[in-house]
């Protein structure tokens, strides 16, 4: 049950009396536990599949393949992959644990790679995409995860931008810690839609208008990574004109 309780006023201004409403919330926590029991059967029924596909994929890399073969069964083990660890990020978003293992990384490196991987999909939706990074920057991070933040704030960049749009990706150092920011040209977002941004399966209003695929999970697992790493993620945007967004990261 919660509760919430009003004073009422009279027209003088004197008080005339309380208004108190006591609402049953049982169905809502009760559909709300059986949402994250469906998410956790289904993480784990996607598991199992998509294992076997990586298998595969790996088997018939080892072969003579020429270069297109090649090319796109690396496409196919990329996103297989990163399907894998959608799946567990959704298991371990609902047990509310993300292990982040630092080591020491070229994050420079990690940003170009990044970038260099967007850049058929960039092309393809003609937008322009740029990093623009110092040769190395060596932190002590989780480079995976990093990259995981990183292809998240790319792709949606190139995702939620219309043709013609720009993207880029900067890398800075300072005061102990490392700056990125991914700006793009897009369709931005209004300063309601910023607040919520970061919550599990959020989707922006003008974005639910559209036909753009996404489930409103990248957010707020690049969120979790990002503070695992004891740093910061946030967005600066305006409808209709472009969104940054940053994350800070301990070095
Ligand atoms: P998804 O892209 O799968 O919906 P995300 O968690 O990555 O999930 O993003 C949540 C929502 O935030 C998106 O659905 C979109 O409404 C909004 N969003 C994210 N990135 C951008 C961006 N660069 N420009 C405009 N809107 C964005």
């Amino acid at each position: 049950i919660t509760t919430t309780a009003r004073a009422m006023k009279d027209p003088d201004g004197g008080f005339a009396g309380s208004v108190v409403v006591f609402s049953d919330v049982t169905d809502l926590v009760n559909a709300l536990a059986a949402k994250d029991d469906f998410v956790s059967n289904v993480s784990h029924e996607f598991r199992t599949p998509l294992t076997s596909i990586l298998g595969y994929v790996e088997i018939l890399l080892d072969d003579e393949l020429d270069g297109h073969q090649r090319h796109a069964l690396e496409i196919i083990r990329r996103n297989s992959e990163r399907l894998l660890t959608l799946v567990s990020d959704l298991l371990a978003s609902r047990n509310g644990q993300l292990i982040v293992t630092p080591q020491a990384v070229d994050v420079a490196e990690l940003v170009r790679a990044s970038v260099s991987a967007a850049l058929p999909k960039a092309a393809a939706s003609r937008v322009a995409l740029q990093a623009a990074t110092p040769e190395r920057l060596d932190a002590h991070v989780d480079a995976a995860r990093i990259s995981q933040v990183l292809d998240n704030l790319v792709s949606n960049a190139i995702k939620y931008s219309p043709d013609g749009g720009n993207v880029l990706v900067s890398l800075e150092e300072g005061d102990g810690r490392l700056t990125c920011r991914v700006r793009d040209t897009g369709m931005g977002m209004s300063a309601d839609d910023q607040a919520e941004v970061f919550t599990k399966f959020f989707r922006t209003s003008s974005v639910r208008q559209t036909n753009i695929p996404g489930v409103g999970l990248g957010l707020p697992i690049s969120k979790a990574i990002v503070e695992a790493h004891g740093g910061t993620i946030e967005v600066d945007s305006a409808l209709g004109q472009g969104s940054t967004f940053t994350f800070q990261v301990p070095v």
